[in-house]
């Protein structure tokens, strides 16, 4: 699928916004478990969520911007996650990191594809430079990551990408 400017810029904005929103709730749910470390991690998310958001608005500016739908640009939850018990899951730091990890790469995808796919010279400039966004934003979380102790018994049987096979 080709996306026009207009179309790609809504995305974009969704997207970002809604990393942001996101990420948010992961820094206060940190912090309420008192991990302040990570909670700062996702609180730079944050910031970065938002400055890029307002990058793109600076961009869109008089362009009149296309309603999207929200499952276009929602983050998923893991399958784990299916209602409010699922929750307390979430709170580890290691799961919640992982999490976020997996909605940066479904958006660096998602960029990566839009700018094979554009015919639009602009689309394919920007869709190119925000794949390049969220991929430093995946090794940022990566860091983390493995600085981060496993849960357990839970993800045990996870192939984990990021260790070396034992
Ligand atoms: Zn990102």
């Amino acid at each position: 699928m080709s996306y026009t400017l207009p179309v790609f810029l809504a995305h974009a904005v969704a997207l970002e916004q809604e990393a942001a929103d996101r990420y948010l709730e992961l820094a206060d749910m940190m912090e309420a478990h008192r991990n302040d470390a990570v909670s700062k991690v996702f609180r730079d998310m944050t910031r970065f969520s938002q400055m890029h958001r307002d990058e793109v608005k600076a961009r869109v500016g008089n362009i009149e911007l296309p309603q999207l739908r929200v499952w276009e640009y929602r983050w998923s939850l893991p399958p784990e996650v299916g209602g409010e018990e699922g929750f307390d899951y979430m709170m580890e730091a290691y799961n919640a990191l992982r999490y976020a990890r997996e909605n940066e790469v479904r958006g660096m995808e998602y960029y990566r594809s839009v700018a094979k796919e554009a015919t639009d010279a602009e689309v394919q400039r920007l869709a190119t430079e925000f794949a390049n966004e969220e991929a430093e934003h995946v090794a940022a979380l990566d860091k983390w990551l493995a600085l981060t102790p496993r849960p357990s018994s839970t993800w045990q049987d996870d192939p984990d990408p990021l260790s070396p096979a034992a």
